[in-house]
């Protein structure tokens, strides 16, 4: 009898391990609690580190599911071991499985628990999320009365980084995300004055130094150095107070736009589904694996795998990658 896996959460993460189960010839059904596929990825406008759309990622993994039953608008509230299957509450009804993934993903950090940030109080403050939104619906940055930008501020390490709002860990896809927007705020607003302020430069992927070259080429100055605080001033422009650490200076400087570079956080339903199942999660708050060297993708509960942003944060090509590597491990248990 053909065996079925349940996928929580139609994500990239969730995506490609349905691809890969389906062509394996598993019955595979995936929930996703939205009512469209692709996760955060369909929120993005253009990705690094080549500037690809992000719609052509997730139409590519959509257009490829083969038989998978997708079943978008679906929340999964709980998942319970009986008689060694899987019993799957979404929506008030029950699904039963052999195997499950949670590829649940994150959730983007609050930002306006960095209350000293003025986001949600300035209307100029805004996340690296509603930046891609209106690169998607503008093509470019604008301030909340239409005006073009001339000067924007980018600033890194916001709820990553930071032990005063319990997120000591590194997002990993910030800083290159900060060096992308900024050099797409270029090519729209030549003119515009871009600076980047951050703790530490942290280009760790393929073509992530280049995209940091290209940047300082067009002339996006980087500053380290951490903000303090922002305060509004006339025209809805926003005064920012940092310390330049290189230069052991103050700085106060104002600009049209603020850009926060929000942090990866747990997703806050996953930690409800770790705890049906018996999962350990990490000091962070993400799904814990068996072995984070040998064994990425088992969980300690039989039958139950993680797969993507739910283990941590990472970029789409690493994403995919443990999603492939599920699947594999899925099909080693499910045929054992
Ligand atoms: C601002 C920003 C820009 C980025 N840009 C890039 C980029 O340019 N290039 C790149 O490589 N990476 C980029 N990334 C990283 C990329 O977004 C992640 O690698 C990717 O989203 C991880 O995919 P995922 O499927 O694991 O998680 P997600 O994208 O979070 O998807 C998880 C899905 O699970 C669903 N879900 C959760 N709980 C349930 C439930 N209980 N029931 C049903 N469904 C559920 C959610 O609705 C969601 O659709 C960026 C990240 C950020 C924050
Ligand atoms: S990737 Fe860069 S911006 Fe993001 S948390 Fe790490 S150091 Fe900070």
């Amino acid at each position: 009898m053909t065996k079925t896996v349940a996928i929580i959460g139609g994500g990239v993460a969730g995506l490609e391990t349905a691809k890969q189960l389906n062509s394996l010839g598993y019955s595979v059904k995936l929930f996703e609690k939205s009512n469209t596929l692709g996760g955060h990825v369909a929120k993005w406008d253009r990705l690094f580190p080549n500037k690809r759309h992000a719609s052509e990622v997730v139409s590519s993994l959509t257009l490829s599911q083969g038989n998978t039953q997708t079943l978008v608008g679906t929340t999964v509230s709980s998942i319970k071991r009986q008689h060694g299957n899987f019993i799957i509450s979404a929506n008030s009804n029950n699904h039963e499985a052999d195997a499950v993934v949670l590829a649940t993903g994150f959730e983007l950090f609050p930002a306006e628990k960095k209350e000293e940030y003025g986001y949600g109080l300035f209307e100029n403050v805004i996340t690296s999320a509603d930046l891609e939104q209106m690169f998607i619906k503008h093509g470019k940055p604008a301030m909340a009365s239409g005006h073009k930008p001339v000067r924007i501020a980018f600033i890194h390490c916001v709820g990553s980084r930071d032990e005063k709002v319990n997120r000591p860990y590194c997002s990993k896809v910030c800083c290159v995300t900060a060096v992308k927007q900024a050099i797409e705020v270029k090519e729209a607003i030549p003119n515009c004055e871009v600076f980047c302020f951050y703790m530490d430069l942290r280009m760790f992927g393929p073509g992530y130094e280049d995209l940091y070259k290209e940047a300082q080429s067009k002339g996006v100055t980087f500053i380290r150095g951490r903000l303090s605080e922002s305060s509004e001033i006339e025209g809805g422009r926003v005064q920012i107070k940092a310390e330049d650490t290189l230069a052991s200076t103050p700085l106060k400087m104002s600009v049209d736009i603020v850009v926060l570079m929000v942090g990866m956080s747990p997703q806050l339903d996953t930690s409800k589904l770790a705890a049906d199942l018996g999962l350990s999660l990490n000091a962070d708050g993400f799904i814990a694996a068996t072995d984070l060297h040998t064994n990425p993708t088992e969980t300690t509960t039989k039958g139950v795998f993680v797969t993507g942003a739910c283990t941590g944060p990472n970029n789409i090509t690493d994403t995919v990658n443990a999603a492939k590597a599920t699947a594999l491990d899925v099909h080693n248990y499910l045929s054992r």
